[in-house]
């Protein structure tokens, strides 16, 4: 059975973590934005530079250039042997990218399963986003409270563990606000669709992991 999953909530709210458990779990691909741009801009091109300021001053990269972005990306995992589906972990972020995302999705012959919204409260998130460390080279996330790597600064992969340019509380705080006008109106796009669940992420990262969990076993039973 292909399972095609969405999740969505503010910055912070653990869509990463959970979204890498169960990509493992569940035989998922996660397709993570955030993590693509972050590919282009460390190739160092033109373009890379330019999403670069983007992203630091925690604003929203274009819908259509995201959407083209992603599309390629999807066609290229998608002739992957076992294919299982995909995990949408930062995509959808705005209701028009939703919409071009309904078009990508009929294009390659996919559908949505389920949308989970993981709830998650600013304080919160600006505590833990503060300890977050992204491995510079594979884009794993650690945290230096809930989930500390192996070896000190470093990435299972053999990675350095950095700070990402946009994890400061300034930053953070400005990233709340864009998710508040620009990604919550998700939650009536989907939920008019009948595909919306959600779950309480103010919890920590196995706790948060399990109730998704339950959630898309509920959805595939
Ligand atoms: P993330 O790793 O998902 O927190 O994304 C980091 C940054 O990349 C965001 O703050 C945005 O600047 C940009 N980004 C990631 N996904 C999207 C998207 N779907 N639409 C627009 N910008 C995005």
């Amino acid at each position: 059975m292909i399972l095609n999953l969405i999740f969505f909530g503010p910055p912070g709210a653990g869509k990463g973590t959970v979204a890498q458990s169960i990509s493992k779990s569940h035989n998922l691909i996660q397709v993570s934005t955030g993590n693509i741009i972050r590919k282009e801009v460390s190739s160092g091109s033109e373009f890379g530079l330019k999403l670069k300021g983007i992203i630091d001053a925690g604003n929203l990269v274009g819908d259509e250039a995201i959407s083209e972005m992603l599309e390629k990306n999807l066609i290229e995992l998608k002739s992957k042997p076992n294919f299982g589906g995909f995990i949408f972990d930062g995509f959808p972020r705005t209701v028009k990218q939703a919409e071009l995302l309904d078009g990508i999705l009929i294009r390659i012959k996919e559908k949505l399963s389920v949308v989970i919204l993981i709830q998650s409260d600013e304080d919160v998130v600006v505590k833990r986003l503060s300890s977050r460390r992204t491995c510079s080279k594979c884009g794993k996330v650690y945290n230096l409270i809930t989930m500390l790597p192996e070896v000190e600064g470093k990435c299972s992969c053999g990675g350095d563990l950095i700070q990402r340019d946009d994890d400061k509380e300034k930053i953070i705080r400005k990233r709340f606000e864009i998710y508040r006008e620009k990604t919550e109106p998700l939650i009536n796009y989907y939920e008019q669709k009948g595909l919306l669940k959600k779950y309480d992420g103010n919890v920590p990262p196995e706790e948060s992991i399990s109730r998704a969990k339950e959630l898309i076993d509920s959805v595939k039973n």
